[in-house]
């Protein structure tokens, strides 16, 4: 392909979520925007000055519009938190300041700001009075704002009023905010940071949006406007195509377009093996909305609610009228079929306030069932619902991130408590609702035998499982190359877990992302697992290769990969089986540029 000559650029990252667009691109700035020390000549001085201004003008006017929209959202008390931003802006000590360093010291208008934002700020961090040093997050903000816009940058805020379709260009996005877009003016994302099981990517999946993360600094390389071809299936981003380009890509849409219609017949066909293993196929989901899709793209149910994205981008907690509304509606739509939902997993990189000071190693911090056994009464609130909506069709429950068994006891304890309480209430509840357990910490793996016998369902988290049992963060892209679910380690607790749980006779599912993964999925059923479930959008696919495949070659690869030692030789046999019962999951852009048609 020709490349830099014509103005081209590659870069390559992690492909996280799949699909194709093209257009233009908006580069969003960083949370804190990194400010190059450039000295000026003296005849720069004037005109960096007025940048100056020019920035602290377009800042005041994005302040008072945020203010005004807030005032209609929220009333006036939110509202005034702007006062003083617009204060800041004001501030002849600080205009003085940075001005003074640009004529006198001859730096760049955005270097000057930064030495003086920043003085402002240790001084006020340093003082003991509590409220002045509340002040520092505001400072921040505006510190931020003005910095964005010296550098030509947008604001992440900006994202959810976007006005053109575009492809978004950041250095990272938080779950939060990635929920918040637009699929109608989001045509793709791509991150320097991130990694494929990263809730930004997961979402994205959700979202059907396409995405590439771990591009390092490609939101520094970048400018907004540039014309961008972006291959989620591949983790490719060029700027400036050449027409070449657009060619092939568009070959490669047209495979990719037939493929989606030949998937799309097997709606209604049940995944079932070639030699008749039949194994459930659910779908997860993040929003009650996605319900819709559910039956639409072939899945048989819910196997993961992500109910925390209820409680995300808000002031105040759900309460459980509302909650109950969500699972109701989710319930309703599928029942007879199953609808898991997990009880909140909050902490990790999802939080319910975004300013609150954040632990220092989240993942390993207060986190789904602790932060829960914690803050009992948002834990009860959230039991309440689930057993009022179990009323309206098949739903079940389960516990994220258990670690040890009392934890599974004091849970069980307030939801026998909450049942009381409904029932004395006249409230019905399915009173033999089926509550399991998420298995995604090494130690519950340890202690399956025992968790079998509290659970009614086990749960593979594998996202989790493979973090912390291969110490492999799952949002570093620095480290994302380790995160190897064919781990022969992952692999034998997979085997334990199911061991354990079939020698009781529950079953278990994989709700993590090696369940949407069509190379492994062979491999997981002959483990022994009888569920999956997987983002929606997957489901069509995961359903072709159960389809295509045999149990008994599948059972004859986990033999294989059970006494293997390395993860690469498992995951090459797991590529070379399923490419050879279904070649044509995987079409990659190299194909095209070789084939004539
Ligand atoms: C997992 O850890 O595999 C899982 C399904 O949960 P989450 O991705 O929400 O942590
Ligand atoms: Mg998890």
């Amino acid at each position: 392909m020709p490349n830099a000559s014509l103005g081209e650029i590659v870069l390559k990252g992690i492909p996280v979520s799949a699909g194709l667009c093209q257009g233009k691109i908006l580069v969003i700035g960083r949370i804190q925007p990194k400010v190059e020390c450039r000295r000026i000549t003296p005849a720069e001085v004037e005109s960096q000055i007025k940048r100056f201004q020019n920035a602290l003008i377009k800042t005041r006017g994005q302040i008072l519009e945020t203010q005004k929209k807030v005032f209609e959202k929220m009333g006036s008390k939110d509202a005034c938190i702007f006062d003083a931003h617009i204060l800041m802006l004001e501030d002849p000590l600080l205009i003085e300041e940075v001005t003074s360093v640009i004529s006198d010291e001859n730096y760049c208008a955005e270097y000057a700001f930064h030495l003086a934002s920043e003085k402002y700020i240790k001084a006020l961090s340093a003082i003991k009075d509590e409220l002045l040093r509340e002040r520092v997050a505001d400072i921040q903000d505006v510190r931020n704002r003005v910095l964005n816009n010296l550098l030509g940058r947008e604001q992440e805020s900006f994202l959810s009023n976007l006005q053109e379709p575009c492809i978004i260009v950041c250095h990272n996005l938080s779950p939060s905010i990635t929920a918040m877009l637009d699929r109608n003016k989001v045509l793709g994302f791509a991150t320097d940071l991130g990694s494929q099981t990263s809730h930004t990517a997961i979402l994205a999946r959700s979202l059907q949006i396409p995405a590439i993360v771990g591009l390092q600094d490609a939101s520094f390389q970048l400018s907004t406007g540039q014309f961008a071809l972006l291959d989620g299936h591949d983790g490719i981003l060029i700027i400036n195509p050449t027409d070449y380009a657009l060619y092939i890509y568009g070959k490669f849409a047209k495979k990719k377009a037939d493929l989606q219609e030949r998937l799309a017949d097997l709606m209604d066909k049940v995944p079932i093996t070639l030699d008749g293993k039949r194994v459930r196929l659910l779908a997860n989901i993040e929003r009650a909305e996605e319900v819709d899709n559910v039956f639409k793209f072939g899945a048989e149910g819910i196997g993961l609610f992500r109910t925390e994205y209820l409680f995300l981008n808000r002031k105040d907690i759900p309460n459980e009228e509302e909650q109950y509304e969500a699972y109701y509606k989710v319930a309703n739509a599928l029942k007879p079929n199953p609808v898991v939902i997990r009880t909140l997993d909050i902490g990790g990189d999802k939080f319910i306030s975004e300013d609150k000071p954040q632990e220092v190693n989240s993942f390993l911090g207060c986190r789904a069932i602790r932060f829960c056994l914690e803050q009992k009464d948002i834990f009860r609130a959230q039991l309440r619902a689930i057993l009022r909506a179990s009323s309206a069709g098949n739903v079940k429950m389960m516990y994220p991130m258990i670690s040890r068994l009392e934890e599974v006891i004091e849970a069980n304890q307030i939801v026998e408590e909450c049942k009381n309480q409904l029932l004395s209430e006249g409230k019905q509840i399915n009173n033999s609702i089926d509550i399991g357990i998420m298995v995604e910490v090494p130690s519950a793996v340890m202690i399956a035998d025992t968790l079998a016998k509290y659970a009614r369902f086990f749960s593979l988290g594998t996202n989790d499982l493979i973090q912390y049992s291969l110490a492999i963060d799952r949002l570093n892209e620095k480290v994302a190359y380790l995160y190897q679910p064919t781990s022969p380690a992952i692999l034998k607790m997979i085997k334990v877990v199911v061991e354990s749980a079939h020698k009781k006779g529950i079953t278990v599912c994989v709700c993590g992302e090696m369940a949407g993964d069509v190379s492994l999925v062979p491999l997981l059923i002959g483990l022994g697992v009888d569920e999956l479930s997987v983002a929606i959008a997957v489901v069509p696919q995961i359903k072709y290769i159960i389809r295509k495949m045999l149990l008994s070659e599948a059972q004859a690869l986990a033999e294989f990969a059970i006494e293997s030692e390395s993860a690469t030789d498992i995951l090459n046999k797991c590529n070379e089986y399923s490419r050879s019962i279904a070649p044509e999951m995987f079409e990659h852009i190299e194909n095209n540029k070789n084939s004539n048609h």
